[in-house]
């Protein structure tokens, strides 16, 4: 590990101004310090940021929720508000890493996780996320983890993130502060596709701080649920998730909102199924129809197509599940498994 600048901040301002050009904020630390120890990453300096009153979650003046960038990915989970008003949002984040690294991981910080992609972790070969311009090994190497949507021949993998997924079915809001002011980001324009500059995983700008995510009063999103197909019970990211909201009337989908982990390089809102569900009777016929026309646009190699039928039969399942009012967390209190 390269030497570095280390300062502590206490207030947000003050944060803004300790950090130097080449320089990042240090959150939890569970994805950067790892980072920053395998050699994929070189900073100038450290601004710890985990000291800052930005640990709060508070009700809005319409009904939703704020969420401060520090409220670690625990204290979000076992939020009384946010299991009552956004199920899948708890169960996304229970869903992925363990309880000691959800204790440390802040919300800003899982927010801007970096890709999992094995050659992004191996300094040895090209990665145009890690070294742009060097190329991308995953295209034409080992391809089982890679993306069906929204790939570019510059950049072929998926985002890391339980949460983030959850977070684009709510319509979110991040909220980030700069030395010029604030600035609210809606969350389907935070992550970003590759393109050809996949080193960029989001839109937040150089010195940007994140200090909240806003949740929107969505009432659609207290029947909802997040299910996770991995390679483990723990420490596994996702082959492929789905976070599914859905209102019935009559057996007619009036709302339904669906977003995937594990299939693009950013989560990825299946908006095209949505379309072709709402106002659907409530089938697995149906359910089958929406998400076969989102995949109409999914784009696969021999050693990743398992992702194609797997995600088909997880929304399917998924929508059903809700469909018949059942829910992992209800079986939960009502003393099932989780
Ligand atoms: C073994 C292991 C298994 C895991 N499994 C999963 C999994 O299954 N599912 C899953 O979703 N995640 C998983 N994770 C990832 C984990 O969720 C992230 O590491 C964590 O959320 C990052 O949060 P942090 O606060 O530790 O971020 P840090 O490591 O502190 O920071 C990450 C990045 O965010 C920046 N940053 C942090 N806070 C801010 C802020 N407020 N404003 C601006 N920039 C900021 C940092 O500069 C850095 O670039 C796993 C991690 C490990 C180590």
């Amino acid at each position: 590990m390269k030497p570095f600048d280390f300062q502590r901040a206490n207030t947000v301002p003050e944060a803004l101004d300790l950090l130097g050009p080449g320089g990042a904020f240090l959150a939890g630390g569970t994805n950067l310090v790892d980072h920053l120890r395998a050699g994929i990453r070189e900073v100038s300096g450290l601004v710890d940021v985990s000291r800052l009153d930005l640990t709060d979650i508070t009700e809005t003046a319409g009904g939703g929720l704020r969420v401060g960038a520090l409220v670690s990915n625990s204290d979000m989970a076992a939020h009384p508000l946010i299991r009552q008003r956004y199920p899948v949002l708890a169960e996304a984040i229970l869903a992925g890493a363990s309880g000691q690294i959800r204790n440390m991981a802040t919300t800003g910080g899982n927010l801007l996780q970096r890709t999992r992609c094995v050659y992004f972790y191996d300094p040895a070969t090209p990665c145009n996320k890690r070294e742009p311009g060097s190329g991308c090994s995953a295209i034409h190497g080992f391809g089982k983890y890679n993306a069906l949507f929204g790939a570019s021949e510059h950049c072929v993998t998926v985002h890391p993130s339980d949460m983030c997924v959850a977070l684009a079915v709510l319509d979110a809001v991040v909220v980030a502060q700069s030395r010029e002011g604030e600035r609210r980001i809606p969350f389907a324009d935070f992550h970003r596709l590759p393109g050809d500059t996949p080193q960029l995983d989001t839109t937040l700008r150089p010195g940007e701080l994140i200090t909240a995510v806003e949740l929107p009063a969505v009432p659609v999103a207290a029947h909802s649920t997040y299910r996770k197909a991995r390679e483990r019970a723990s420490y596994a990211f996702a082959l492929v998730s789905v976070a599914a909201a859905l209102h019935l009337e009559g057996g007619v989908v009036r709302e339904v909102r669906l977003a995937c982990g594990g299939v693009a390089h950013k989560p990825w809102r299946a908006a095209v199924a949505e379309a072709e569900l709402t106002g659907r009777p409530a089938t697995a016929e149906h359910f089958r129809a929406a998400i076969e026309a989102e995949l109409g646009s999914a784009r696969s190699g021999p050693e990743n197509a398992f992702k194609v039928p797997m995600l088909r039969n997880m929304v399917v399942s998924v929508l059903e599940e809700l469909r018949d009012g059942g829910t992992p967390q209800r079986r939960a209190e009502q003393g099932g498994a989780a």
